[in-house]
């Protein structure tokens, strides 16, 4: 405690700029967004043009890569990597544990005459072999064959990473079993992209918009992280290997004054992000803003919103990038949801809309009748999308980590809901009654593609108790968790729109045969049917309020309060259906995934109630221990002086909590020892069993905690990890 206090304060007292400031007018941000980039631009430049032609294609149209072309581009982009001093390059790619994981070979290779030359085939591009056998399968395969593949994404440009001691090329791939079944979270990604494409475009013909480029998804996640001076994290074993505090009592002061939010930037926290946003501008990461957030010790750096695919590796990105640079300033970052109890957790607001760049966002209301009908079509898809399959983007969600933020009166509940904001609300209430003549706002509204007046932009008020609420022209799903990869929740909700566009283009099909002046009273019929079905869905209420967990209930909502609740969702009929028909994921590669992430929640939860034994062992008990050592030695030579001070009411507290302490460690031993079958019994156990059993160790610590003198209690405390930096 002392030492590490000491420490982090001398940190920042002594705190210098390491190096030259950052020199934005001597390389200017223009010049450095994308320069380590093999971008469009380079492309163009270097590839010969039936070659960039042909590769274009395939990013920009979907188009099937031709494999005879990727010799020259290996070769070009090799060339260009090397300029920059690369010497390797390296596969990169995102298994389900949800990091980034990365290959590196050398490019050089020996040319048999005691020379080495460099070298990068169209081979080495398109296909890596890493050993599968240390990723996760959930059982997709067995050791022996445990190959995997990483297979190149045209549509994610490489880059150059520089590290301080090298400099290597990446090259973003998809990782597929030896049976080429997804290992990973690109797969899917990618693969929920085409139904969506297939389904968007079916209803966009029957509005009569055409379009060339491929409809997709965008994505804007707003990252929240915590920084924490690293002479703390060297103190507290818990964040160091849980990235969590285990143990802490409640600072004097929290967040109740709520004056850090929007507040101004610590200096060493400013130039932290600055550098930050200078390695990410250099990498064509569109990063925008960065403020305090709520909790000390909090904050938020977000993108401007990119293609969903794209959008996913960058942030992938992102979170690398804050954890390396962190170290550079003597700080940590902490991505865990809830690394301090009592204090709000970070999330990742996904922000969620469909559509490319000739359309916009089919989320838009647009200025024209014609728009608004097609824009409330693309809502009601998504309001029928989330009341079916709620649950499901509840499981997208779930991990040991986030049940600690979810529904903890920071973040949404763990119950989905869609917010539509009151005047939109209103619109879709008079569709569901068949009677749009009149709305709040507009006197006379008439449904249909020619007579529907404009909507304005912002739809309503914010709110932010909403696990899904409408924004404008996106959805903005705040569930996720703050380390978690975003793609996850985008291949359901790919997934899901898919369906319910699928639904609405065979009822429009159907009620129309071809007819398009039958096209406005048929929106208006599976509009108006579909809020008849779904709209319990649809919540503008306090999210966060004990009432609203009542009227779910009521309107049966799913509550998936814990990771073992919902994660069981992903093998559930309906999903194995959905995913199924568009070929998104198999049963089999849905059974895995359920299988990997249940593993993971365990060995979370494992390996923190291990930690948790240990430091109450060795760091608490003892600490406590001397300190009712000193006291009983203190009220016996007071006793003996017959000073008045002959008792002490801590000692006896002290005692007493000593006793509970030692209690609670032998509760939690004795569960973790206990055997628990298959893996969905075990995570259920010990979401029964060894939380609680958590939470009452902790108790009686945090207790200690309040009590010892501060000098015999080495962890440092929340005040200081939170407010020192
Ligand atoms: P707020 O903090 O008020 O929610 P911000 O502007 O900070 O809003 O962040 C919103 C995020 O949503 C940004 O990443 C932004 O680029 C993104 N965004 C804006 N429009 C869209 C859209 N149509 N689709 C997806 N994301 C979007
Ligand atoms: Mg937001």
């Amino acid at each position: 405690g002392i030492q590490a206090r000491l420490n982090a304060i001398s940190a920042i007292i002594n705190y210098k700029p390491a190096g030259a400031p950052l020199n934005f007018s001597e390389t200017k941000p223009t010049e450095l967004y994308g320069c380590n980039v093999f971008s469009d631009k380079v492309m163009r430049e270097r590839l010969p043009k039936n070659i960039y032609k042909s590769l274009k294609k395939t990013i920009e149209h979907g188009e099937k890569l031709d494999a005879s072309i990727a010799d020259a581009v290996a070769n070009s982009m090799k060339d260009w990597a090397i300029e920059r001093g690369a010497t390797h390059f390296t596969h990169v790619f995102y298994p389900l544990t949800g990091m980034t994981a990365e290959k590196h070979d050398a490019f050089l290779v020996p040319d048999g005459k005691g020379s080495a030359i460099a070298e990068f085939s169209g081979k080495l591009l398109i296909q890596g072999e890493p050993d599968a056998s240390s990723f996760p399968s959930g059982g997709l395969r067995t050791t022996f064959e445990a190959r995997g593949y990483t297979a190149w994404d045209v549509t994610s440009p490489a880059f150059i990473l520089e590290n301080p001691n090298g400099v290597f090329l990446c090259i973003p791939t998809a990782f597929v079993s030896w049976t080429g079944e997804a290992l990973d979270k690109k797969t899917p990604l990618l693969r929920s992209l085409q139904s969506l494409n297939t389904q968007s475009q079916r209803v966009l013909k029957l509005f009569g918009t055409n379009t060339k480029a491929p409809v997709t998804c965008y994505a804007g996640p707003e990252q929240e992280y915590f920084l924490i001076d690293r002479n703390f994290v060297f103190n507290r074993p818990d964040l160091l290997i849980a990235g969590r505090s285990l143990f802490g009592a409640p600072p004097a002061k929290g967040q109740e004054f709520e004056d850090q939010y929007f507040g101004v930037i610590p200096r060493r926290v400013l130039a932290f992000m600055m550098e930050v946003e200078h390695e990410l501008f250099k990498l064509g990461i569109p990063v925008k803003t960065r403020h305090n957030e709520v909790a000390p010790g909090q904050f938020e750096i977000a993108p401007i919103y990119e293609q969903g695919n794209l959008a996913t590796d960058h942030n992938q990105m992102v979170m690398t990038t804050l954890r390396t640079v962190a170290k550079r300033y003597g700080m940590v970052c902490l991505l865990h949801e809830k690394p301090f109890a009592g204090i709000n957790g970070s999330g990742k607001h996904l922000n969620y809309s469909i559509g490319n760049n000739e359309l916009g966002s089919l989320f838009d209301p647009g200025d024209t009748p014609h728009e608004n009908a097609q824009f409330l079509v693309f809502c009601a898809a998504a309001i029928r999308a989330v009341h079916k399959f709620g649950a499901l983007l509840r499981a997208t969600v779930a991990s040991a980590s986030n049940d600690h933020r979810l529904g903890a009166n920071e973040a949404p509940p763990a119950i989905m809901s869609v917010y539509l904001g009151e005047q939109l609300a209103d619109v879709f209430d008079q569709i569901k009654k068949g009677d749009l003549k009149s709305s709040k706002k507009k006197d006379a509204m008439h449904v249909g593609v020619d007579t529907l007046p404009p909507l304005p932009m912002d739809a309503g008020d914010r709110n932010r108790t909403s696990p899904f609420a409408f924004t404008g022209n996106r959805f903005e799903f705040r569930a996720v968790g703050s380390s978690m990869s975003i793609a996850g929740s985008q291949v359901a909700l790919n997934a899901m729109m898919s369906d319910s566009l699928e639904y609405i283009a065979n009822e429009l099909e159907a009620a129309t045969g071809g007819d398009s002046s039958k096209l406005n009273a048929a929106v208006q019929a599976v509009i108006q049917k579909i809020m008849v079905d779904h709209d319990a869905i649809v919540f503008n209420g306090n999210g966060y309020s004990e009432e609203w967990h009542a009227e779910a209930e009521t309107r049966g909502l799913p509550n998936l309060r814990t990771t073992p609740d919902a994660l069981p969702v992903l093998t559930t009929p309906e999903v194995v259906e959905l995913f199924g028909k568009y070929n998104i994921l198999s049963k089999a590669e849905l059974a895995s995934r359920q299988e990997i992430y249940l593993e993971q929640y365990c060995k979370t939860i494992a390996t923190e109630a291990n930690l948790m034994v240990r430091m109450a062992k060795t760091v608490i008990y003892p600490a406590a221990m001397r300190y009712q050592g000193e006291l009983a030695a203190a009220c016996a030579n007071n006793k003996a002086a017959g000073a008045a001070c002959a008792a002490s009411p801590v000692l006896k507290e002290v005692s007493d909590l000593l006793v509970v302490l030692t209690e609670k460690i032998a509760v939690l031993e004795k569960v973790l020892a206990h055997e628990n079958g298959d893996t969905l019994g075990h995570a259920t156990f010990f979401c029964e069993k060894a939380l609680p059993a958590m939470s009452d160790v902790r108790a009686a610590a945090d207790a200690l905690e309040t009590l010892v003198a501060d000098d015999l209690w080495s962890l440092p405390c929340y005040q200081e990890m939170l407010f020192i930096r």
